[in-house]
Formats: structure tokens, C-alpha cells, sequence
């Protein structure tokens, strides 16, 4: 039917659902989205054409793989490999690699789906695909985590490429992981692309302000957000979760702009801290030492306690970060931020809130940022890296972090400006859903049915 209704999207919905069994996290980015869409299906006739809302939700591809190797004691361990490419309408592939152990297919392709409407808000020609492995990489020596590296790319490298899929980092994968990548696929190649992955090392060709980009661009995110309110983030409090790249640099921006940071965490609890988290005692024990978040509290003495398998969200603030991973704030959290007063929720992970928590704050007239949109800047400086490789240039911190504001500032107004369009004030979900899908839609109904 050409008639866009909520009924035919919940048909699609079903479809879906029943096409890929057991995938809940999948299931749920789904559903998010497609329930935000009727409007703009109902205002653009063309979105409604059939097989179009079902072509984006099915990837283009889909590559599972072996990934053996051999632990320092050389015993050999098997994990599996993951790459979903599956939206090229707008660009290359692009989106990060995930080694965790909960990582299977469905996980890979919530994330990917939800990449594809990130990278679109971007407006930076990229396309979505996400990856990654079910191996952990805690405990593991710098050689083994180097013989896994090696192992995965044996397979990956076919798969991608500069014009094709460019990977980066995400849960588990950093600037160490991504060089063991690089070098693998430049041994194996026999070429120097720089631009096939990226998160690389600032001297071999990464852009600065990479690592930093996810967390500046979601407290640039929720700035934007308290400002058309008429509020600031200076002197306000905020919860952050979760302590590996994107907290860190969350940390660091909520500092510099005058705001006071009080937790992190990570899976074995949280550490709060009275007197606002200490910087580079964050950095020291978890980059450097990369140790566990209770020698935090430990070292920092009075103003810090570590709370055993709590959570964040109990602590009160103005503002609430998560950082950490999918689903980590659900609605007794959302039930406890609003009760203590939390103005602004902004999403550095993909997908933390679980949707009755949305909805919670949503009712409650909290600002509320959907990782899509607030922690896009990670993905955008990947594109300002990939740029900066095709021109055979390296661009000044100042010049990336301007970027990076500008970027921000125009996704929140996109998305502000869209969720107004379509009556939805306020509303950055269903701004943040229907802007990247009318772009990724109009590339696709150009580029005919593919
Ligand atoms: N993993 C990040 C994300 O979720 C960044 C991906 C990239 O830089 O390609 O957006």
C-alpha cells in the first residue's frame, strides 16, 4: 500500500522481528525508529513507497567469521568475527569495531542501524556498517591482544577498504587495537591506505581530537540543548557512566566548561566523588594503568567513595551523561534522575536508555539527547580524519575541534528544527529519526531500488 499508516509500519515492524529471531537489541533500534516515521511518511508520499522502509532495515551485507589465535601460553582460543554492512546509500561503510564479550549479530546490527542515521546527520557522506568480536580483551597481554588484531584482519581486510568500509574503534578498541589492525591490513596489502581505518595514532596519520571526540560532541550536545532553554552548563552537576574513552573525554569537556562532574564508572560499580573527578587521576589508572575504577577511589582519599555494583543514576545532578553501554539506564533510573531534578540527559553511548526511560523523560519536559545525534562527533572527526588522508594532510587541534563545534551545533538544529517541522517541539528523538532517515531515503529513492 502507498498509504503510510502506523499499522503498515507495525506490519514492517512484525516482519522484521520475525525474520531475525533472538536479536532483542536489534528489535528495539528498530522499533524506535520506525515508530518515529509515520509523520514523515504521511507528509511525503514518496518515503511510502513499498520496500523502501524494508530495504533499510535489511544490511546490505553481512560477514561472519573465525577468528582463531593463540594465548601467550599458546593455548588456541576461536572468536568470532562480525562485519555488518548495511547502508552505502550516502557513502562507504563506516562505524566502529567492538570487541566485548556480549557481542553477537544482533548487538552488531542495532548498532549498525543505528549508524546509518548518525552518519547521515552528519552530513559528511558516510555511510553505516558496524563490527566487531566476541573476544574480551581484559587480562589479555599487549601480544595476545596483537595476535587477535592480526587474526581478525586476516579476514577483515577483504572486506574493506578506503572507498569501501573504513572501521574505527568502539567498546574495546582503541588506538592500540587499531594499530595492530593497521598493520595487519597494510603487511597483507602491501599498500599504505591510510584511510581504511580510522581512530589511527596521531604520527601515522590519525586526525587530533579523535579520542576526545565523542565525549566533547555529547557535552557540546547537551550545551546546545540547555541553551535554547535558556540555560547553561556552567556550576551544574552531572552524573557520567561507564570510564573508558567516551566518559573520559566527557569528563574532561564538563570541566572545561565550568561544569561539575561527580561519577564514572564501570562494571564492577561506580566511584562518586564530592569534589568533582579528578582528570588526570581518571586518565592515569585507567589509560595508563588501564586498572578498574575502585583504585580511583582508593588514591583519591576523602572526597571519593567507590559504591559496589550501584549505579550513577542515584546520585543526584543536573545532568546525566551515560557513557557506558546499551540499555544501562532504565526506567527506575529515568524514575530516580527526575525525582532528584535532572534537567538534561544526553546519550554518549549507543542506545543507554531503554525506551520506557525515554518516554519518563520525555513526560517529565526533560531535554533529552538520542546517541544518534549527541554522540555522532566521534563518527564526524572519523570523517574529518578520512579527509584529511585523501588530501595527504594533518590539520591543527584548534581547526578539528572548531569543526567539531560546528558540526554539533548543526546537528542539534537539525534536529530541533525537524522535530518542530513535524510537530513534535521539543522532541529530539523524532527530529533526530526522521532528518537522518529523509536524507539516507532520498539517496536511496535516487539511486533506484538496489
Ligand atoms: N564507534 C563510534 C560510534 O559509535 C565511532 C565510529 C567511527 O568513528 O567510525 O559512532
Amino acid at each position: 500500500t502507498l498509504l503510510p499508516s502506523p499499522s503498515s509500519l507495525d506490519i514492517v515492524r512484525t516482519e522484521i522481528e520475525h525474520r531475525n529471531p533472538a536479536q532483542p537489541e536489534f528489535h528495539q533500534a528498530v522499533r524506535e525508529v520506525l515508530e518515529t516515521l509515520a509523520p514523515v511518511l504521511a507528509a511525503r508520499p514518496e518515503y511510502a513507497e513499498p520496500g523502501l522502509v524494508e530495504r533499510l532495515c535489511e544490511p546490505e551485507r553481512q560477514i561472519i567469521f573465525r577468528v582463531p589465535w593463540q594465548d601467550d601460553h599458546g593455548r588456541v582460543h576461536v572468536n568470532r568475527g562480525f562485519r555488518v554492512e548495511f547502508n552505502s546509500a550516502l557513502g562507504p561503510y563506516k562505524g566502529g569495531l567492538r570487541f566485548h564479550p556480549s557481542v553477537n549479530l544482533g548487538i552488531v546490527k542495532f548498532l549498525g542501524f543505528e549508524q546509518i542515521f548518525k552518519n547521515a546527520l552528519t552530513g559528511l557522506g558516510i555511510g553505516g556498517g558496524k563490527g566487531g568480536s566476541d573476544f574480551d580483551p581484559h587480562g589479555r597481554s599487549d601480544t595476545e591482544v596483537m595476535r587477535f588484531c592480526q587474526s581478525f584482519m586476516t579476514e577483515l581486510y577483504r572486506h574493506i577498504g578506503e572507498h569501501t568500509d573504513v572501521p574505527a574503534g568502539d567498546i574495546g578498541v582503541g588506538t592500540r587495537e587499531i594499530g595492530y589492525l593497521f598493520g595487519q591490513y597494510r603487511r597483507i596489502t602491501n599498500r599504505w591506505e591510510s584511510g581504511v581505518l580510522t581512530g589511527k595514532g596521531p604520527h601515522w596519520g590519525g586526525s587530533l581530537i579523535r579520542p576526545e571526540a565523542t565525549g566533547y560532541g555529547n557535552v557540546l550536545f547537551a550545551a546546545e540543548m540547555l541553551r535554547v532553554r535558556g540555560e547553561d552548563l556552567e556550576g551544574r552537576t552531572a552524573v557520567v557512566s561507564g570510564s573508558g574513552n567516551v566518559a573520559i573525554y566527557t569528563i574532561e569537556k564538563l570541566l572545561a566548561l565550568g561544569a561539575n562532574p561527580l561519577t564514572c564508572s564501570d562494571s564492577s560499580g561506580y566511584v562518586v566523588d564530592d569534589k568533582g573527578i579528578d582528570l588526570d587521576l581518571l586518565k592515569q589508572v585507567k589509560e595508563v594503568e588501564r586498572g578498574r575504577i575502585s583504585t580511583y577511589a582508593e588514591r583519591r582519599g576523602g572526597s571519593a567513595r567507590f559504591v559496589s555494583g550501584g549505579r550513577v543514576w542515584d546520585v543526584p545532578a543536573d545532568v546525566a551523561l551515560p557513557a557506558a553501554t546499551q540499555n544501562e539506564l532504565d526506567e527506575n533510573d529515568a524514575a530516580t534522575l527526575v525525582r532528584n531534578g535532572v534537567k538534561a540527559v544526553s546519550e554518549g553511548a549507543n542506545m543507554p536508555t531503554t525506551p520506557q526511560a525515554v518516554h519518563l523523560f520525555q513526560r517529565a519536559g526533560v531535554a533529552f539527547g538520542p546517541g544518534k545525534a549527541a554522540n555522532a562527533g566521534g563518527v564526524a572527526v572519523s570523517a574529518l580524519e578520512m579527509a584529511q588522508n585523501a588530501s595527504r594532510t594533518a590539520w591543527g587541534a584548534a581547526r578539528v575541534e572548531e569543526e567539531l563545534a560546528r558540526i554539533m551545533a548543526d546537528i542539534h538544529t537539525t534536529c530541533h528544527e525537524t522535530a518542530e517541522r513535524y510537530g513534535f517541539p521539543g522532541d529530539y528523538v523524532t527530529g533526530a529519526n526522521i532528518a537522518g532517515f529523509e536524507r539516507v531515503a532520498d539517496a536511496m529513492l535516487a539511486q533506484g531500488v538496489i
